[in-house]
């Protein structure tokens, strides 16, 4: 009889205790999205790991004396978009050799010949590309000479003519949704040390500031460095990284993050590659495969190339190559702070076709704006 009642009260003891562990458990779990960032809800393929951000926001009410756990850090709120734009105007400002020397150049009482070549050497310098140059020479000529060339209109004129030079009718909206319920994928290509890994970052922070869900693939396994520098740029704004091994196949791991935002219904994933520009055939294959198995899932959004604005014919030369390999519909035009080159913006979208969207500004995180070929010219010419 006596072992009976032992034997209750141990069992009462014991359903105590567990409901006391899973009442715990519950209060404990923190997260940005309770149900989709949590780590335990993720089941990744045996070659990838999904990481957590390692400090989400807490949605807990603590004392501070009742927590034993350390403070988490706030997450950063990047700066929106569109007054990103403000401070690219000033960046530019600061290194406009073109444009202050083209005004000076227009603004001379005589408009002779020497005049008009020194105008095409500042330009073909600034390296806008040599069939540019002569069209928009021609047509300043043109136009100055009917229209007169007092200064004001010279720099009316000059705006005028630049503005239609970097073409304003472009589509330059990134395009970072899919159809339906499917996120948009933004694959992200470009020579290493162009500032692909930095920009994909910068890209997850304009998302944010949007306040779309997003999910970073560091599908970068080439350069060991790469997925940890996207974890830390992730981890700054709440945005999770699926990352694979080191050395693995990068196409296995794009698969794994378009995968995991199918599942989550992310708004957007964004993936970062290898930019080994070992030869035309190996670069083909790798960003070929990556792109197919993508596609297997659903549509790649947006091919983003990265350029490096201070590289020059080189760069241009690089970009082409990635143009022939993968469908490129987009540029992102990184280093353009401090760099007299602005010109570049013209020759990249003339030899490839498509437009410049995005410019990197600077190593700060929110230093990269949506393009804007009016505020562009205004920068130059302020
Ligand atoms: P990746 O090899 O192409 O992935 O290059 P990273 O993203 O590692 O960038 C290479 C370097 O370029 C880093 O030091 C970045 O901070 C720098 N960088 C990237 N974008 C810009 C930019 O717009 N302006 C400046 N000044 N530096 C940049």
């Amino acid at each position: 009889m006596q072992e009976w009642i032992y034997l209750v009260i141990g069992i009462a003891v014991v359903g105590v205790l567990a409901i006391a562990g899973f009442v715990t458990t519950r209060v404990r779990r923190p997260g940005r999205l309770p149900e989709k960032a949590s780590t335990d809800v993720i089941t990744p393929a045996p070659s990838t790991t999904v990481e957590a951000p390692t400090a989400p926001p807490t949605v807990e009410v603590e004392t501070p004396e009742a927590s034993a756990e350390p403070a988490a850090p706030t997450l950063e709120t990047p700066e929106k978009p569109a007054s990103r734009l403000v401070r690219l105007r000033q960046r530019l400002a600061g290194s406009n050799a073109l444009g202050r020397g083209l005004l000076g150049l227009l603004s001379r009482d005589q408009l002779d010949e020497d005049t008009w070549e020194a105008i095409e050497d500042l330009l073909i310098g600034a390296d806008i590309g040599v069939a540019p140059t002569q069209e928009l020479v021609e047509n300043l000529r043109t136009r100055l000479r009917v229209e007169g060339g007092q200064a004001a209109d010279a720099r009316a004129v000059l705006r005028e003519e630049l503005i239609n030079l970097v073409d304003p009718t472009m589509d330059r909206a990134l395009k970072v949704s899919g159809a339906g319920d499917a996120p948009g994928v933004v694959l992200v290509v470009g020579v290493n040390g162009t500032g692909k890994t930095t920009t994909v970052g910068k890209i997850a922070r304009i998302l944010v500031a949007d306040e779309r869900t997003t999910l970073l693939a560091a599908a970068d396994t080439f350069r060991a460095a790469a997925a940890d520098q996207l974890s830390t740029w992730g981890e700054r704004v709440g945005v999770e990284v699926v990352r694979g091994p080191e050395g693995g196949d990068p196409a296995s791991v794009a698969f794994d993050a378009v995968k995991e935002g199918i599942d989550r219904g992310v708004d957007t994933v964004v993936v970062d590659t290898a930019g080994r520009l070992q030869n035309k055939q190996g670069l083909m294959d790798e960003l070929g495969k990556v792109k197919r198995v993508i596609e297997k899932q659903t549509p790649v959004t947006e091919v983003l190339l990265v350029l490096d604005a201070t590289t020059g014919q080189n760069g241009l030369i690089q970009a082409k190559v990635f143009s022939e390999v993968v469908d490129v519909t987009g540029i992102a035009l990184t280093k353009l702070d401090g760099s007299a080159k602005g010109g570049i913006v013209v020759a990249v979208q003339r030899q490839l076709g498509v437009p410049v969207k995005l410019v990197g500004l600077g190593e700060g995180p929110d230093d990269l704006a949506p393009f804007d070929p009016a505020a562009f010219v205004d920068a130059l010419l302020s």
